[in-house]
């Protein structure tokens, strides 16, 4: 069984063997300390505590994953939150993600689709003592307008586009952290930092493979 300080190595190493595709040889000490301090045996299934600290995503249910802490990590140093920031997540799923952003951000949004998931998330959230993070249940195509706007996104779902609200709820300036590209097939980690005036800039970092960000013929079946 791996313990936290071998997951961390594990992060540091894939960051190094990447670093050729990611431009990062290293993520931020912030984004590491953050990493350490959240248990994720907290936040996997029931009985998957053994395999808490493994660089590999884990069933939570619903047919949906924990993302692989390497690539978390690598998501939170991308999107590079400050800590009067107000983040908006999509794709709660166990809360891990939105655990460590509320380590690094003012107040983290976060919006999942499957009810169960965002309770469950909401209760743990409460009993582990994360305050600043505020669970909705909804469609994250649509993001979270009541409290826009945020100072960076973060998708957690590989969707095949990227939705127009996240950006309209984003600040000039902010950035956007997604996967992008079809379930099951090819998809690239994405950045696009939104401009004043002009065309959003983009930069593709790496190929990924995430569950799908549901569309709303899709939703039918969990509503
Ligand atoms: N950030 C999560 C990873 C969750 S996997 C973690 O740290 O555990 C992706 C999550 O996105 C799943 O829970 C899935 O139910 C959710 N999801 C899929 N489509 C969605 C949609 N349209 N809106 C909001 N959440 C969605």
């Amino acid at each position: 069984m791996k313990n936290i300080h071998r997951m961390l190595e594990d992060i540091k190493q894939e960051t190094q063997s990447t670093a050729f595709l990611t431009g990062r040889k290293a993520l931020s000490p912030e984004v590491m300390a953050a990493m350490r301090k959240v248990p994720r045996e907290q936040f996997v299934a029931p009985g998957m505590e053994p395999m808490a600290f493994d660089n590999g995503p884990l069933p939570i249910g619903y047919g949906q994953t924990i993302s692989q802490p390497f690539i978390v990590a690598l998501m939170t140093d991308l999107l590079g939150a400050k800590l009067t920031d107000r983040i908006l997540e999509i794709g709660t799923g166990s809360g891990y993600q939105s655990a460590i952003l509320s380590l690094l951000a003012g107040q983290v949004y976060t919006v999942e689709v499957i009810e169960d998931l965002s309770v469950e998330a909401a209760a743990r959230f409460e009993k582990l003592g994360y305050r600043n993070i505020h669970v909705k249940t909804g469609n994250g195509y649509e993001g979270w307008p009541e409290q826009a706007p945020y100072d960076g996104v973060i998708v957690t779902a590989a969707a095949p586009y990227i939705p127009e609200p996240l950006i309209a709820q984003l600040k000039a300036g902010g950035r956007l952290v997604i996967p992008v590209g079809r379930p099951f097939e090819h998809q690239e980690l994405i950045v696009l930092e939104k401009q004043e005036h002009g065309d959003n800039k983009l930069g593709k970092i790496l190929d990924v493979a995430f569950v799908p960000l549901v569309d709303k013929d899709h939703l039918k079946k969990w509503h």
